[in-house]
């Protein structure tokens, strides 16, 4: 089976949010599994290939000229690179300053489009997009393959001008949007599946609290809109082989997690004592509700609790989070940035990991934490309600939940939390419960590839 898979992230080649992750780990779980995946990304320049082969593709003038190199990429295989005029920039989305590109929308319809032009060539079993980078794809096909389209974050949609409709492509109807251009709304309504990253995250975004807007369009499809929890590298994310913490520990020998433990306390100037240590890793931007956290951290010597931040983003939190830093320096510290090294240590170092997301539509952070035996905080939304049942009302629980995205209930998650791992049997049970669960991409990819065969048995 061939499955054109298009997207606009790619692990390790560009990276900004999950989609990237996403993209990789599913792309080779599927190959693994005997499916012919082409991984079809804009080409962002500088991307080295082997074996390269290059053709132009027969776009409509307003594309530009479309390039295709196609070869083997070191990191992840098999990749075929799209060159769309203005595509080839230092970040997929982000100028400089952090502002977005102020083309943005047309390098996405450009490269959705090259994408069309892409699938009426090499004629894939299974067309599948992801996000709205390539939801305008489905504009410009008369006669589509079976097509998924995954939502990894409806919060981006991608809105441009309404006189993008006169030249998108056949179905541009589809992509109407009160006057506007919305890349998504049309390959919601035209794909063949929707997929949301996570069961709870497709039943939240019906609702018009969560919806994004879309919430109607997207109870229209029905049962062909589903949700499948997104996977983690459980190579890359693997406590016992990790090289990036001082001493591997596993769910059977979870000794060495004590040195990890002391070798992070130093590295962001704490103590090294009974105190719970609890760390956070992420992007700072609303959707992560770290402000959340702001007025929690004079309380902290109460719970009481350290806790370690390492996030890069909004500069005005940053800020902030710096100053607490200095004037709470016993129980805070803020690492500002983004780097992959520590993160494996926040995660391998920390009792506790806090995510206080005001909406996550899967959340991998959560699941790189209890591999590594870190127990969660986090807040009852998307992918964490899947992931994280709360360990003072379920037998089976993992860990805490803020019934309330709010500081009140998170400082009362936190407050259990902390007392749940002083008591060390019970810590113990709870780490070995978690770090025996199997996060890989596996199983979301049996349910992917059981998907497209569905829909080409259906389609013949
Ligand atoms: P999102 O995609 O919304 O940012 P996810 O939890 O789905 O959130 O995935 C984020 C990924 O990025 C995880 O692999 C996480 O470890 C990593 N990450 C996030 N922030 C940082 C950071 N500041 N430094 C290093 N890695 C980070």
């Amino acid at each position: 089976m061939r499955v054109l898979f298009a997207t606009a992230e790619l692990s390790p080649i560009a990276t900004v949010g999950g989609l990237a992750a996403a993209a990789a780990g599913l792309g080779s779980e599927l190959r693994r599994g005997g499916v012919d995946v082409d991984l079809v990304m804009p080409d962002y320049g500088g991307i080295a290939l082997v074996d390269e082969v290059t053709f132009e593709l027969e776009v409509p003038d307003w594309v530009g000229a479309a390039t295709v190199r196609r070869g083997r990429h070191s990191g992840v295989g098999a990749l075929t690179l799209v060159s769309v005029p203005g595509m080839a920039r230092e970040h997929p989305y982000l100028q400089p300053d952090g502002e977005g590109w102020p083309d943005n929308s047309e390098r996405f319809f450009r490269f959705a489009r090259a994408v069309a032009a892409l699938v009426e060539r090499d004629e894939p079993d299974v067309l599948h997009l992801n996000d709205w980078h390539t939801g305008a794809a489905l504009a410009a096909l008369e006669n589509p393959p079976p097509t998924v389209v995954s939502i990894h974050n409806l919060a981006y949609q991608g809105v441009a001008d309404g006189s993008w409709l006169d030249v998108i492509g056949l179905n541009s109807r589809h992509y109407e949007w009160w006057g506007d251009t919305n890349p998504l709304t049309g390959a919601l309504a035209l794909a063949d599946r929707v997929v949301a990253v996570s069961p709870h995250y497709a039943t939240e975004i019906q609702t018009v609290e969560d919806g994004f807007g879309l919430d109607r369009p997207l109870r229209d499809r029905g049962d062909a809109l589903v949700g499948i929890l997104n996977g983690i590298d459980t190579d890359v994310w693997n406590p016992e082989t990790d090289p990036h913490l001082p001493v591997n520990f596993s769910r059977d020998d979870i000794a060495g997690k004590v040195a990890c433990r002391a070798a992070l306390a130093q590295r962001v100037g704490f103590d090294d004592d009974e105190i719970p240590l609890a760390t956070v890793v992420t992007r700072l931007t609303e959707q992560k509700g770290i402000d959340l956290l702001v007025p929690l951290i004079p309380l902290l010597e109460q719970v009481p609790m350290r806790l370690a931040v390492l996030g890069s983003g909004d500069a005005v939190l940053s800020a902030r989070l710096h100053d607490l830093a200095d004037s709470h320096a016993e129980h805070f510290a803020f690492v500002e940035g983004y780097d992959e090294a520590l993160s494996h240590l926040m995660f391998g170092g920390a009792d506790l990991f806090v995510m206080p997301s005001r909406f996550e539509p899967c959340g991998l952070t959560q699941m790189q934490a209890m591999r590594y035996g870190a127990v969660p905080v986090v807040t009852a939304v998307g992918g964490l309600v899947d992931t994280v049942p709360d360990a003072d009302t379920n037998p089976r629980g993992l860990g805490f939940v803020a019934d309330s995205v709010s500081p009140e209930y998170l400082l009362a998650a936190m407050f259990r939390a902390a007392r749940a791992v002083t008591k060390k049997r019970n810590a113990t049970a709870l780490r070995r419960r978690m770090m025996a669960i199997d996060w890989s991409w596996t199983k979301p990819a049996e349910r992917y590839r059981e998907m497209y065969a569905s829909l080409r048995e259906t389609e013949t």
